[in-house]
């Protein structure tokens, strides 16, 4: 199976999703990362070049440890994520060529508006990539079936599926330490506490190609 998982920067599905990727490769499943932008608003006391750099360079090393198969680095701006016509072209074709059965995303009442954003352009790029369109330039539809959201700046309103992650908290934590640009952050460090210290994670599921 394969599970493709969109983060608006580097860290966010490790925060939102890190138990349930491990679970995913435990079991053999091929998991690519998307990063929506390089996270490089990330602090006010590096330059922006310097910082992205850097982030990618952490992603990278958490992804060797978790054994994540693929990562894509989008380099769009961070902190100015927009739900444009050319971003859900660029997220339709990674769905054609990765044709996954499960997708990954922040959930829609996250407070990050970066976050807000990747959530209304895979969504809308998972309906487009389902259908024949003019677009997709001879590109086969691919019909993902199941879309799961996922917490990180503000808890579900409404949890439809709870994922059991204590197996694997271990391995999430440790992959999160991995982004130590991000660890003099207070605001981070409180969110990370919440939410890696768990032995669950919570998800809406959304069904869209049914
Ligand atoms: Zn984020």
């Amino acid at each position: 199976m394969k599970v493709l998982v969109f983060a608006p920067h580097p860290d966010d599905e490790l925060i939102g999703c890190g138990g349930s990727i491990a679970k995913h490769i435990s079991k053999g499943n091929k998991v690519t990362v998307v990063y929506m932008t390089s996270g490089e608003a990330g602090s006010p006391n590096q330059s922006k070049e310097k910082l992205a750099i850097i982030r990618e360079r952490e992603a990278v090393e958490a992804a060797e440890f978790m054994g994540i198969n693929n990562l894509i680095f989008l380099k769009n701006k961070d902190g100015l994520l927009k739900c444009t016509q050319r971003n859900i072209l660029n997220i339709i074709k990674i769905i054609m060529e990765e044709k996954p059965q499960i997708i990954y995303i922040p959930h829609p009442a996250d407070r990050h508006k970066d976050h807000i954003a990747t959530n209304k352009i895979v969504i809308q790029a998972v309906k487009k990539a389902a259908v024949p369109c003019q677009q997709n330039s001879g590109r086969k539809p691919w019909a993902v079936k199941l879309v799961l959201c996922y917490e990180v700046w503000a808890p579900l309103l409404k949890v439809s599926f709870i994922e059991d992650i204590t197996e694997f908290v271990e391995i999430k934590a440790k992959a999160a330490s991995f982004h130590k640009s991000q660890a003099q952050n207070i605001r981070y460090n409180k969110t990370l506490r919440k939410y890696v210290n768990n032995n669950r994670e919570h998800f809406h599921i959304l069904k869209i190609n049914n």
